[in-house]
């Protein structure tokens, strides 16, 4: 048997061959091309997006990248947790500020729940962190877990994390019954969670290792700070008073660093006394003292946050009111006639301030007291009988008082006319008491606490102190150079140490235990003549 081979027909036949192959191949390779191609502007597509924020459609184009394989997919997760990463920042950082964050851009980071979740995670454990290592205070913490809340809904997690920041918030200013509260609370959803039971434990622990305390009580005061100092010591016929009984933002601040190093707790008095009742009579009860080991107790006041008429002029603050956080904050004016809303420049801010930050200053919270007359209104809001924007000025005062009350704040009498109770008329004495009442006790609620104005007081025996007493005041204020205190069931007699320039001047080592008046003193104050 011949075999023929038509060599040319082999050739042409594998010539075609061979061409179908390179045809095929480069067939595939031109598809593989164009997918390659298709995967990369679906991927620079997807950034766009993310970039515009489109992401419903970025979430589409996501989906459709699934069909290109691994590389792609990949690229595009990466691109998506970077592109997240940047926006929830942005919106953690807008929601900080207080400004709203608008749920489309929320609902749109929810498209991708794979990428989305662990970011969130990292945060919630990143801010928790940060506020246990005293980085972060309280409200920080708060605001930033109000914000995962308002992307996440409450989460389980999340939910604990919220009672055991609340927790741990009380048990810093020591109001351990509280923190446990919140803790027993929460261990009702998470029962037998170690971490909550581990904060319960420390609670415990440290409730009994508070001490009992029977030293003296000191309680300083203070009038509205000096926020100007070249309004106020600028040789006018009020510069002497300014430099004798008030005290600057700065010194002020100092006095604060000071305080707290020298392990002072700030404490109220109804800390020291319980109001109780006996056969129908009001009656005060001093109860014993428990501080953690090695505090001591301080009660601090300020007379006269009305911000009289002379005062506005004169380098103090105008009023206080709320930021736009809610918050205490003081308006001022600059000598220059600018506005300035701030928290930093009246005791009261700047001691919320403080205490945010310090919160093992207070004893479960307290902050101060109040002393306010009545004849030009209270706070810096013209509430007076006669004001003409009295009405006006009550609804709009009413909001910050109730703020004060809430965060740590008591309010007293200071009377409503700066009255020297010792030199008075009883029948003068009485009026101004009522007239107190009617006008300031009717936007603060009722105080059973008394300050004299000038430091002047009445003693046991007369009727004027027999007024006082029937008209629910219990503990009543004078001024002393040293702790005073003496308590009956029916009343308290308590001495304050004025803290203003004459006590920089004359009681440097009576002051000493609380901080160095030297070094304290605001370099405006002008020099002791
Ligand atoms: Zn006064």
């Amino acid at each position: 048997m011949e075999i023929k081979i038509d060599s040319l027909k082999v050739k042409h036949i594998s010539f075609r061959a061979g061409g179908l192959v390179l045809l095929l191949l480069t067939g595939i390779g031109i598809w593989i091309l164009s997918n390659t191609m298709q995967a990369r502007h679906q991927v620079d597509l997807l950034e766009n997006m993310l970039q515009a924020e489109k992401y419903q459609e970025a979430r589409g184009v996501f989906e459709g990248l699934k069909k290109y394989g691994g590389t792609y997919s990949e690229q595009a997760a990466n691109h998506i947790t970077e592109a997240l990463a940047g926006q929830m920042e942005a919106v953690f950082s807008q929601a900080l500020k207080g400004d709203p964050v608008s749920p489309a851009k929320i609902q749109g980071l929810k498209q991708f729940p794979e990428q989305f979740s662990p970011l969130l995670d990292a945060e919630l454990t990143k801010v928790t962190n940060l506020y246990w290592d005293q980085k972060i205070t309280y409200s920080m913490l708060a605001e930033e877990l109000g914000v995962l809340q308002s992307i996440t809904g409450k989460t389980t997690e999340l939910a604990k994390y919220q009672y055991l920041a609340r927790a741990e918030m009380l048990r810093r200013q020591y109001a351990y019954d509280e923190a446990e509260q919140v803790l027993d609370e929460a261990l009702q959803t998470y029962p037998g969670d170690p971490l909550l039971t581990s904060r319960l434990t420390q609670c415990w622990k440290e409730a009994g290792q508070l001490v009992p305390y029977d030293g003296p009580i000191p309680h300083l005061f203070f009038h509205p700070l000096i926020v100007y100092p070249e309004l106020a010591f600028d040789e006018d016929n009020l510069a002497q008073g300014y430099e004798d009984y008030f005290i600057t933002v700065h010194e002020f601040n100092r006095i604060l660093d000071a305080l707290y190093k020298n392990n002072y707790l700030l404490i109220g008095l109804d800390t020291v006394f319980a109001k109780s009742e006996e056969k129908g009579k009001p009656v005060l009860v001093k109860k014993k003292l428990y501080l953690p080991p090695g505090k001591k107790p301080l009660i601090i006041s300020i007379d006269d946050l009305n911000y009289y008429e002379y005062m506005l002029k004169n380098g103090n603050a105008h009023k206080l009111i709320l930021d736009g956080k809610g918050n205490i904050a003081v308006l001022s004016f600059t000598p220059q006639g600018e506005k300035v809303i701030s928290r930093d420049l009246e005791i009261i801010p700047i001691l919320d301030q403080f205490v945010e930050k310090h919160p093992d200053f207070s004893w479960q919270g307290e902050k101060g007291i109040i002393a306010l007359t009545g004849y030009q209104g209270v706070l810096g809001y013209r509430t007076q009988d006669g004001s003409p924007s009295a009405e006006q000025e009550k609804k709009e005062v009413l909001p910050v008082i109730r703020h004060l009350k809430e965060t740590g704040w008591s309010f007293a009498s200071h009377g409503y006319g700066h009255l020297d109770a010792a030199k008075v008329s009883y029948k003068i004495f009485v009026r101004d008491t009522l007239r107190w009442k009617e006008e300031v006790e009717s936007l603060t609620g009722a105080t059973n606490i008394y300050i004299y104005p000038f430091g002047s007081k009445v003693l046991p025996g007369d009727a004027k102190f027999r007024y006082l007493l029937d008209s629910g005041f219990q503990v009543l204020c004078s001024v002393g150079p040293t702790e005073y205190l003496k308590s009956t069931p029916a009343y308290a007699m308590m001495d304050r140490r004025h803290i203003d320039g004459l006590a920089f001047y004359y009681q440097r080592d009576r002051l000493r235990n609380f901080f160095d008046t030297e070094s304290v003193t605001d370099p405006m104050r002008p020099v002791q003549k």
